[in-house]
């Protein structure tokens, strides 16, 4: 028995397509509104309480170096049986890195069982799955001992700064934690460990000068830039990769431009390299300041922190892989450099295993694409793992 059976796949893939058919990307705020909608609505065959929660405040910085508050979509929160001893959480994220305007908006079925479409797999087809599972678990004797909270943000896909402090909310006190992104490979391999990111904005304030008359008066921002560029880049390590993304500054040839923007990303593999570099970076800041004789300011940090797997997470990783057995499943696993909501969920001290969602690849481009049956594959892995969990699988 593969579990499958009790599974409504064509209400699930129904239910993706039309998902898949609201544009939701991170800045739309009227198209994930209507998601959000549609998601209360589909939730509320389960038995708990739906709630549409505000995003927290984040602060970007434009190209002219000012601050500006950037808008984000509500959050979605489910709460079903918040009294029980045993609790879980289970997250997703209803947004989509394919803007309003971005050409790729429609479906179109590559075979009989591949549907290439916005989000099918990242990760509206792993709401479903999550849904879906739920419904089958409610239908089980081991529903009554397990609450659970379901939170679908509307921000995963730009870091999850408006949804963080939601997410490590909600994960206090649980025992375990789910989160629907697809599986790392299209055969349902897992992702385990990843490492962490953070993102960085470096605003250099020099002086303006005509560029023939009097350049010695200036300070020139760009070059200050420049230089700071060439440094992050010898701060590389096998424990850290960085990557300046984009400089913006200076006006025309004339001019000793006073103003210059640094975009950076960092991945960390530990901890440890994450908040070394953010010491390390203050001095290099003052170095710069020195040198070019301009002003700095830095905005940002890491975001997610990476996810190492220890003992407890491991046990949940056993469990998946027990349930998979169960299942005719051979579930895999293997670490990445990708990042998820799940980095935020392991650092709070909740084992998680963070790609329950659907099989299917390409992800975050026109070529993303669901392979269709795993819809009711994955459920029924998900909602065995559940059942477990509710019999008291992990302590
Ligand atoms: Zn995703």
């Amino acid at each position: 028995m593969d579990g499958t059976q009790m599974i409504d796949s064509g209400a699930m893939l129904a239910q993706v397509r039309a998902w898949s058919a609201i544009n939701t990307g991170t800045a739309n705020l009227a198209g994930l509104a209507e998601q959000a909608a549609a998601l209360a609505e589909a939730f509320a065959a389960l038995p708990g309480k739906i709630e549409l929660v505000d995003p927290a405040p984040v602060t970007a910085i434009a190209a002219d170096g000012s601050a500006f508050a950037k808008p984000h979509g509500q959050h979605l929160v489910v709460r079903v049986r918040p009294q029980a001893n045993r609790r879980i959480l289970l997250t997703g994220h209803m947004d989509t890195v394919f803007p309003a305007d971005h050409p790729f908006q429609r479906q179109t079925w590559l075979d009989g069982e591949t549907l290439n479409g916005p989000g099918v797999a990242d990760m509206k087809g792993g709401i479903a799955v999550m849904l879906h599972a739920l419904l089958a678990f409610e239908q089980t004797a081991a529903a009554t001992g397990l609450g659970y909270d379901v939170l679908i943000n509307s921000d995963e896909e730009t870091g999850s700064l408006a949804s963080a402090a939601l997410i490590a909310e909600l994960a206090a006190g649980k025992l375990a934690a789910l989160t629907y992104e697809p599986a790392a490979l299209p055969d349902g391999t897992l992702a385990h460990e990843r490492g962490g990111t953070g993102n960085y904005s470096i605003i250099i304030t020099g002086k303006s000068a005509h560029a023939g008359r009097n350049p010695e008066e200036g300070r020139n921002a760009v070059v200050a830039g420049a230089d700071l560029i060439l440094r992050l880049k010898a701060l590389e390590s096998a424990a850290i990769t960085i990557n300046p993304a984009k400089l913006e500054g200076g006006s025309t040839n004339n001019v000793v431009p006073d103003h210059a923007v640094l975009r950076f990303n960092i991945r960390p593999k530990t901890v440890k390299a994450g908040t070394e570099f953010d010491h390390t970076l203050r001095y290099l800041l003052v170095d710069i300041e020195i040198a070019h004789q301009v002003s700095t300011h830095c905005h940002g940090g890491v975001t997610r922190p990476p996810k190492t797997v220890d003992a407890r997470a491991q046990a949940l990783f056993d469990l998946v892989r027990a349930c998979g057995v169960e299942l005719g499943q051979d579930i895999r696993w293997k670490s990445t450099g990708g990042v998820c909501d799940g980095n935020n969920i392991a650092a709070c001290g909740v084992p998680v295993v963070d790609t329950m969602g659907v099989r299917g690849g390409a992800i975050h481009s026109p070529d993303e694409y669901l392979i269709v049956p795993s819809l009711a594959e994955r459920t029924a892995l998900s909602a065995r793992v559940i059942e477990r969990l509710a019999q008291g699988a992990i302590s």
